[in-house]
């Protein structure tokens, strides 16, 4: 897969559709999956935060998530085809994971929020099984919601911590799992809870 380097971080050379065609494969092929979608406060923070940057590094793709990362590779000229968003991969995943029968895991956001984000995904996408969730303020030394998802063998895994506890959350606890495509999401959840 090609890359395009911004300021250091290897950026995927792909568009918003085949990012999400790619991901979907990839879960079919139970093929363990970590995506950073990054915008430019990331990119900053990744030359800073040696900490964060390992973070990175266990990445398998890090996206263009915002035009300020489009137009750097295009001042830098090795420009990327367009921006490739946490927002936006989710919801053309539950798209294709609803035609597909697929099962999701959510992880963060505050307790009412995903209650109310699960609910309207169940309202929207009849055909997608949520396999489990949880809100985002939890013990970080329980393993309890990575048993959980162990156990319930999701396809794809919704974090929505922010920046940058959610990089921070599924680099260190891929080691656990064989499959599923992790993403972190941002403040995603609180969108689709309206
Ligand atoms: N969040 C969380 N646990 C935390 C801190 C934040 O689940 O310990 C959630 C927060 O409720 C929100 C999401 O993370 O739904 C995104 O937060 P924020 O807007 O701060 O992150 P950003 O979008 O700037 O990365």
């Amino acid at each position: 897969m090609r890359t395009v380097d911004v300021l250091g971080i290897p950026f995927i050379y792909t568009t918003q559709k085949d990012f999400v065609d790619l991901l979907v494969e990839r879960a079919e092929r139970q093929e363990k999956t970590f995506v950073v979608t990054a915008n430019p406060e990331v990119v900053m923070k990744a030359k800073e935060d040696q900490e964060f940057n390992g973070y990175l590094q266990k990445a398998t793709y890090i996206t263009p998530d915002g035009i300020g990362v489009v137009k750097g590779a295009q001042i830098l000229g090795d420009p990327l085809p367009e921006r490739v968003t946490g927002y936006d991969s989710m919801v053309a995943i539950l798209k294709k994971a609803n035609e597909r029968k697929q099962s999701i895991y959510l992880l963060g956001a505050s307790p009412e929020t995903i209650e109310l984000t699960v609910t309207n995904i169940r309202r929207d996408y009849h055909d997608v099984t949520v396999a489990g969730y949880h809100h985002g303020f939890f013990d970080w030394d329980s393993s309890e919601i990575a048993d959980d998802i162990k156990v319930k063998q999701p396809d794809y895994i919704f974090v929505a911590l922010g920046v940058p506890r959610q990089e921070k959350w599924i680099s260190s606890n891929l080691p656990h799992f064989e499959k599923g495509v992790f993403m972190g999401v941002g403040g995603s959840f609180d969108v689709i809870a309206g």
